[in-house]
């Protein structure tokens, strides 16, 4: 499967009365961003699957591990994981509910269970 960064860069041979280059690469860019978005949303949808999950299950509390996010805007990604245990029903600082918080976001959850014994 072709990556977004792939799609966005890929670069076709010159011909005389070829297509436009500016209009394929914009184009070509316009389709990986729409890849990365259909991967957020799925990537969220799984995670909301997850929090059900954990939910039938008894969890009663999760944190945020920081994914590798050397570019977060806001640093939202960090300041969710600073959050520490939260119940399943509030949403982390961000306001997000699951993670991703932004494409790229390579955040996880992770069920925070109570001490036995
Ligand atoms: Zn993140």
């Amino acid at each position: 499967m072709l990556s977004p960064d792939e799609i966005a860069a890929r670069e076709f041979v010159v011909s005389l009365r070829g297509y436009d280059r500016d209009e394929v690469h914009a184009f070509l860019n316009r389709v990986a961003e729409d890849l990365r978005a259909a991967r957020a949303r799925r990537d969220a949808q799984l995670q909301l699957g997850v929090l059900s999950a954990w939910r039938c299950g008894g969890v009663a509390a999760r944190r945020r591990v920081l994914g590798r996010e050397p570019r977060c805007p806001q640093a939202r990604c960090r300041h969710n994981d600073h959050s520490g245990a939260l119940t399943l029903s509030e949403p982390f600082p961000s306001g997000h509910e699951v993670p991703p918080v932004r494409l790229g976001c390579t955040c996880a959850t992770v069920p925070v269970m109570e001490p036995t014994g």
